[in-house]
């Protein structure tokens, strides 16, 4: 076939859907038939399968790259949408946005500007105003789409960084400096449990990971605000300025909400930047029975949100809001080419503006149709159903003497080991690695590890509305024997070493 056969055109758009539609299938068909969340590969076995492909020799069909793909991917992929994937903050993905995901990509607009979006951008527009209403931001919001969390938390603490140093530059002391001395003495206060993006999105931001203060937290994980209130005395005792309060609403490994009230008034006392890190937390904004965890988050600067956690969207799919619209022009910079000034003051809307990517994906639109089929309380409704599971499993791991639970259950993650009577820490620690490790291998279940106060722990993230406490019984079952099967030969090389 003529390459020109192969782009999408009004000539061509008959065979793009019937090729799409065999992709579809073949997805549709291995997801049918995938009964476990992996295959146990390993990258020594999946590394030469994709070596051996040659890239200078392309096939003949559709249907032949398709076969060749099954095997060099779909066969060993990690599948979130069976039962027992428990391990990380992926969600199965809603039919809805798999709809719009295929639109998007087709239709292919950019959102960097008005001349390359057009509708898709007032689309965007609607939900970050649906998302800022639902928290509680006030009728001057804004925001944007991002990529993700990690990003929407750098756009948040560089519009934060931007604001702080435009407030020192009105210090008559900070007369003539340069913008690294300014950045010099520029604090951020965040629990010792937040988010690794933020420590990273400091030194991006050449602040340096020692200008992040971690904050200690109470024994469920949750920023204690008289630490963060010593914390940020200490500071300005020490003439530092505080650049932003971090609050993680929903923190990764524990599903923690940090005070919120507290964290927004101490804020106000230290006239800085609250930032709330909801990437996690934030759908519940959908849920009706949840809802009130997030209490708080209103008062915030900017929140970060990611549909791609807790709306079961596809990745990728992640917006930054801000309290004040204004604050975003933090990150605004006109270029002739692409956005003018002039296009600013005609009041077009160019989303380039507000953003620190360029061409940007169209991912609104996943979360546009899932709303326009299930509604927020669709959405919500799955949320609730692995938050009720969540806290079911948390009664049970704690009643199992076999098992240590770090926390009763918060969100929708439980921290835990195995650790039957008799088995020293040192034991444990090796334990409870090898068996995530076998369950990888085994590709019967997906489970996460963690470590906490230096010891090794499982996790379990629970983010599927279609698991059961049988599900969860199941994995149970199946660390109980990889454990049995691990303490076993341990005793056995115990036995042959005497
Ligand atoms: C997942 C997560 C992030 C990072 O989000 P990505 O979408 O993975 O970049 C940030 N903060 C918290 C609390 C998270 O759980």
């Amino acid at each position: 076939m003529a390459a020109t056969g192969q782009l999408l055109t009004a000539r061509t758009a008959e065979r793009y859907a019937a090729d799409v539609v065999q992709g579809v299938n073949l997805v549709a068909e291995t997801i049918a038939g995938t009964a476990k969340p992996f295959s146990g590969a390993t990258p020594a076995q999946l590394a030469p399968v994709v070596d051996a492909i040659d890239l200078q020799a392309p096939l003949p069909t559709l249907a032949a790259a398709l076969e060749e793909l099954a095997g060099v991917y779909l066969k060993d992929a990690v599948y979130f949408h069976d039962t027992k994937y428990a391990a990380h903050l992926n969600c199965p993905v809603v039919i809805p946005a798999l709809v719009g995901e295929a639109i998007l990509s087709a239709v292919n607009s950019s959102l960097d500007t008005w001349d390359q979006s057009a509708g898709a951008t007032l689309i965007e527009r609607r939900l970050i105003r649906w998302t800022a209403d639902r928290l509680g931001l006030g009728g001057r919001a804004d925001g944007v789409f991002t990529s993700g969390g990690t990003a929407s938390n750098l756009q948040g603490l560089l519009i934060a960084r931007n604001h702080a140093v435009a407030k020192l530059r009105l210090d008559p002391r900070c007369e003539g400096q340069r913008l690294p001395a300014l950045l010099d003495g520029l604090r951020i206060f965040t629990s010792e449990a937040s988010h690794f993006s933020i420590a990273k999105s400091a030194s991006l931001l050449g602040l340096g990971y020692d200008a992040v203060v971690p904050v200690p937290c109470d024994s469920l994980r949750r920023m204690d605000p008289e630490a963060l209130r010593t914390a940020l005395d200490i500071s300005s005792a020490r003439g530092e300025t505080p650049m932003a309060i971090v609050a993680t609403a929903g923190t990764t490994d524990f599903g923690s909400i940090d005070p919120l009230p507290a964290a927004a008034a101490l804020a106000r006392e230290h006239d800085t930047w609250l930032h709330v890190d909801a990437a996690y937390g934030g759908g519940l904004i959908t849920s009706m029975r949840h809802r009130h965890l997030l209490t708080g988050v209103g008062a915030a600067d900017s929140v970060t949100v990611d549909y791609h956690k807790t709306f079961f969207q596809p990745v990728s799919s992640s917006a930054l809001l801000v309290r004040d619209a204004a604050m975003l022009g933090h990150v605004t910079y006109y270029a002739d080419y692409l956005n003018p000034e002039s296009a600013a003051r005609e009041l077009i809307p160019n989303q380039v503006d507000k953003s620190l990517q360029t061409t940007r994906r169209f991912d609104a639109l996943k979360l546009w149709l899932t709303l326009r089929l299930m509604g927020a309380d669709g959405i919500g409704l799955l949320l609730d159903a692995v938050v009720d599971l969540a806290a079911d499993v948390s009664g049970m791991l704690a009643d199992d003497p076999d098992f240590d639970l770090a926390a009763p259950a918060q969100l929708s993650t439980l921290v835990f080991r195995y650790r039957p009577a008799g088995i020293d820490e040192a034991t444990a620690d090796a334990l409870n690695q090898h068996i995530r490790k076998a369950l990888f291998a085994s590709g019967e279940a997906v489970v996460a590890g963690t470590k906490l106060a230096e010891h090794h722990y499982l996790k379990f993230t629970l983010l599927n509305a279609e698991t059961t406490l049988a599900d969860i019984m199941e994995i149970l079952a199946l660390i109980r024997a990889a454990g049995a099967n691990y303490l076993a030969g341990k005793a056995t090389v115990a036995g042959v070493a005497r």
